[in-house]
């Protein structure tokens, strides 16, 4: 499989590790808010990087990063995902999955081949407003709905995140997701932050004492509630 991009060191994208991001092409959502607008058409106009120029430069990391963090787009569209993990498994790197969550079997199936340490799976909305803020019309968030199951059952360690937009999320959006995946050891709450690179201009973020506010709305549900980037 081919990639619309590499960061070859990053701090932040895996907890507790030292890891290079690698940006799978193409997504099956259309969130305005999307940060990755260059990866997510099929179109997309980033040269792309194939997989053995990846393989190579994981060979020369070996001893010098401790993981890889897959993101997309949405890295469970590519039905290589799988073969793809498990080399860079044999090259002994732990594997974290950012994924939108719409893909539950796969998930499951990678999970239980143990080829993924870590999941970070988007909340994007409360379930009412799911389709709307991923710009799919008529969206049945009943694979979402089965991924958050599946990973509430501690299958695998994980996390939930949701980028707050002010066009999309109020306290009420944040309440219902809070309800909807309580038992949550690990959500994070990240303001939104414009950029040349966001697919539909115009959105914008939350202060941080708005942010503060809705950690305090969630917190009654989920203790541990953190923000991040706030
Ligand atoms: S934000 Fe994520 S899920 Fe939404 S369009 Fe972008 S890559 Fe896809």
């Amino acid at each position: 499989m081919n990639f619309g991009g590499i960061q070859k060191l990053s701090l932040l994208d895996y907890p507790d590790r030292t890891c290079c991001t690698l940006f799978t092409i193409g997504c099956n959502y259309r969130c305005p808010f999307c940060h990755n607008s260059s990866i997510i058409q099929a179109n997309h106009s980033n040269p792309d990087i194939t997989q053995s120029e990846v393989m190579e430069f994981l060979r020369k990391r070996r001893k010098l990063l401790d993981g890889v963090c897959i993101t997309g787009g949405e890295p469970l569209l590519h039905d290589e995902l799988q073969d793809f993990i498990r080399e860079i498994k044999l090259l002994g790197f732990s594997v974290k999955l950012d994924t939108n969550g719409s893909f539950p079997a796969k998930l499951k199936q990678l999970v239980e081949n143990k080829l993924v340490d870590y999941v970070a799976m988007d909340i994007k909305n409360s379930p009412d407003r799911y389709g709307e803020t991923i710009g799919v019309n008529s969206y049945n968030i009943d694979s979402i709905k089965e991924s958050v199951e599946f990973l509430l059952s501690n299958a695998v360690p994980y996390e939930f995140r949701t980028t707050v937009v002010r066009e999309f999320h109020t306290s009420r959006e944040i309440l219902s997701i809070a309800h909807w995946i309580k038992g949550t050891q690990h959500y994070y709450l990240q303001s939104f932050v414009d950029s040349e690179d966001v697919l539909e201009r115009g959105l914008s973020g939350y202060s941080k004492e708005d942010m503060l506010y809705f950690q305090e709305i969630v917190r009654s549900f989920i203790p541990s509630v953190e923000l991040r980037g706030v």
